[in-house]
């Protein structure tokens, strides 16, 4: 049997003409090796197709950066609403002290040339302000709610310190 014209078609994976088809069709249907060829001829261009395409791990590596920079952005943004959310918070519970030494200026004037004076003073001054928050604020918040907000503070101050390590981590690498 003559394998000759189908076997080059076969090999060459050329384009044929409808004529050449019907031509090669017939030719398979009696011989086993080509036949046999046509098959492997088919694996292989399924393992072709199977193969990615030209640019895609350049493809999937933008992909991936572009993922890795939201979620470092995600994680800034998550940072600098803690932050916020941080400082709201002391300085919400700072802020007796803060209106107290507004209030009367001679006083905020004295602590300060106290705190020049002597380091003692200072502290005194602090431990005075801090007596001032404790009489001030326990009077109309109950004490239940204060030791809520002191755990919630708490809490807070360690997830800020957690985020703030991760941050610092993820720039090292
Ligand atoms: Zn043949």
């Amino acid at each position: 049997m003559d394998h000759r014209p189908f076997e080059d078609w076969l090999m060459d994976n050329q384009a044929l003409t409808p004529d050449e088809k019907q031509q090669l069709n017939s030719h398979l249907r009696t011989c086993t090796s080509c036949t046999a060829l046509a098959d492997v001829n088919l694996a292989l261009k399924s393992v072709r197709m199977a193969e990615p395409e030209a640019g895609f791990v350049d493809r999937f590596q933008v992909r991936l950066a572009a993922r890795k920079q939201a979620m470092r952005r995600r994680n800034f943004w998550g940072f600098v609403v803690l932050t916020l959310s941080t400082l709201g918070l002391s300085g919400w519970i700072a802020w007796p002290v803060l209106k107290e030494l507004f209030q009367s200026p001679v006083n905020l004037l004295a602590s300060w040339m106290a705190s020049l004076v002597s380091f003692w003073a200072s502290l005194q001054a602090i431990l005075r302000a801090g007596m001032v928050l404790f009489k001030v604020v326990p009077g109309f918040v109950p004490v239940y709610i204060w030791t809520v907000i002191l755990f919630a503070a708490g809490g807070w101050s360690l997830v800020w310190i957690v985020s703030l390590m991760k941050i610092t981590r993820r720039q090292g690498v």
